[in-house]
Order: structure tokens, then sequence, then C-alpha cells
């Protein structure tokens, strides 16, 4: 459906090696894209991702880069564009979440948790946003999560660092606006990914009894929308929060 739609542009997608981002680069790569992945550790579940893009003919290539490391970040980046003289479309999706009792929570839980997804998209959108000015067009998509949007009980370090997105999110595409830079945000609601393996057999059917779709999502819903952000096709959208959630909130 999507086929030659990102024909000619460079992508790069933090936390590709599994789940979400392997879904979101599949399907730019789908779409025609030039597909750089980033990892933080797991680098054999980047190569696997980078296998999959290969066997569907996209180019694509793979980054290890902690993105709470605003050097390490600058790096990787500057590396992307001398390689490939510049990154059209910037997915941060990188994140982590921890699930638990505001009360037990320790400082390292809120440090860990607000760099990796707060300040990881910071540190990200610091480098390539010069790049992005200098060619007069990009597109950023943050993927933050409908928890961001209405808080969840027991996330409530991760609900801040997703609100926090919607936030920059928003204020950042008033900035770029002028500059043909759009800035966006994808809410995703429950997907199927390794992030929610702890949920037991019993949690899952509650879950899915609270979702009007009744279903979890898959990471190929968040990764078409993410092709539709990054396209034409949504060339008059900046600002905006998609929530992608079966209904849920
Ligand atoms: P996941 O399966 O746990 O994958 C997380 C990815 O982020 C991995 O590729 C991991 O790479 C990478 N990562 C973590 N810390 C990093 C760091 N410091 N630097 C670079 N990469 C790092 O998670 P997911 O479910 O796909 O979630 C992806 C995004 O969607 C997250 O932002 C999450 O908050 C959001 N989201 C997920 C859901 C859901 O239901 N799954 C719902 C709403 C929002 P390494 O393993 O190499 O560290």
């Amino acid at each position: 459906m999507y086929m030659g739609l990102l024909s000619g542009k460079v992508a790069l997608v933090t936390g590709g090696s599994r789940g979400i981002g392997r879904g979101i680069a599949l399907e730019l790569a789908k779409a025609g894209c030039s597909v750089i992945i980033n990892y933080r550790k797991d680098k054999s579940g980047a190569e696997e991702t980078l296998d999959i893009l290969n066997k569907i003919g996209g180019y694509a290539k793979a980054f290890k880069a902690d993105v709470r490391s605003y050097l390490e970040s600058k790096n990787m980046i500057e590396e992307i564009i001398k390689e490939f003289g510049k990154i059209d479309i910037l997915v941060n999706n990188a994140g982590v979440s921890k699930v638990g009792l505001f009360i037990d929570a320790k400082e390292e839980d809120w440090d860990e948790i607000i760099n990796t997804n707060l300040k990881g998209v910071f540190n990200c959108c610091h480098s390539v946003v010069p790049h992005m000015l200098s060619k007069g067009v990009g597109s950023i998509i943050n993927i933050s999560s409908m928890w961001g949007n209405v808080g969840a009980s027991c996330e409530v370090i991760y609900s801040a660092s997703k609100g926090g997105i919607n936030s920059f999110t928003k204020a950042l595409a008033k900035e770029l606006g002028p500059s043909n830079i759009r800035v966006n945000a994808i809410s995703p609601g429950v997907i199927n990914t390794d992030m929610n393996s702890w949920l037991s057999e019993e949690d899952v059917n509650e879950l899915q009894q609270e979702i009007p779709l009744c279903k979890f999502g898959e990471c190929e819903d968040i990764g078409n929308t993410v092709v539709f952000l990054a396209s034409d096709n949504s060339k008059y959208i900046t600002g905006q929060i998609i929530t992608v959630d079966g209904g849920m909130v």
C-alpha cells in the first residue's frame, strides 16, 4: 500500500532491536526508506531486524548508542550524516518502563526512565534539528504512550516521561513549523511486545476487556502510523499526539 511513498528518504529509528522499533523500521523500509536502527545492548536483536529489512530489499544499517548520553547520541547522528548526507525522518522510539507502586520507586528509577524516555528524545532532536534546518525539511515522530495522555496507576514516572514527550512535541512543532519541520507524537495503547511480557494470562484477558477493539495492538499498527506521519500524506499535520490504542482511553 505504501510502496515508494518514502523513496529516497533516510530515517533513524531509535530502539530498533525489537518490538515497536522493529515494526516501525519494517514499515518504513516497505515504503522505500533507507532505515538506520539504533540499539543500546541487544546486538543480536539489531542484526535480526537488519536481516528482516534486507530480506524485503530495504537498505538498512544499525548503530549502537545509548540515547541517555548526549555525546553518544550526537556522535551517532554525525556519523549517519557523514555516511548518508541527511536524516529526513527521526523516530524517537527507545524507551523503558517499570511498573510498581509510587512509594516503592527509587531515585534511580526516576533517573533511568526520565533519562531514557525524555532526555533521549531531547538528545536526538538536539543533534538532528540543525541538519534538518539546513535542508529546510524534516519529520520528527516521538513514541509516547496513552499513559502520557491520561496517567497510569503504578506507572507514575513512566506517565510523567511520556506526558513530557507530549508537551515537548507540541512546543517543538510550534518552533520548527516555520522551518518546514513537522513534529508529532504517537501514543500507543497496549501493543504486543516484550514490554508487556510480564502480564499474566489473567491480566491479558482483563486488559483486553477494557479495549473497545477487544485486542492488543501490533507493532505494524504503530509502523503504519509512523509512515503516514513521515510522508506528505500528513503534510498539514504538526504538533499532534495521535493515539493508537484500539479506543482504550
Ligand atoms: P521493548 O520491546 O522493550 O524495546 C525497547 C527498545 O528500546 C529496544 O530496542 C531497546 O534496545 C531500546 N532501548 C532501551 N533503552 C535504550 C537506550 N538507553 N538507548 C538506546 N536504545 C534503548 O519496548 P517496546 O514495547 O517496543 O516499546 C517501544 C516504545 O514504545 C517505548 O518508547 C515504549 O515506551 C513505547 N510504548 C510501548 C507500548 C507497549 O505496549 N509495548 C505502549 C505504549 C508505548 P536494547 O535492548 O538494545 O537496549
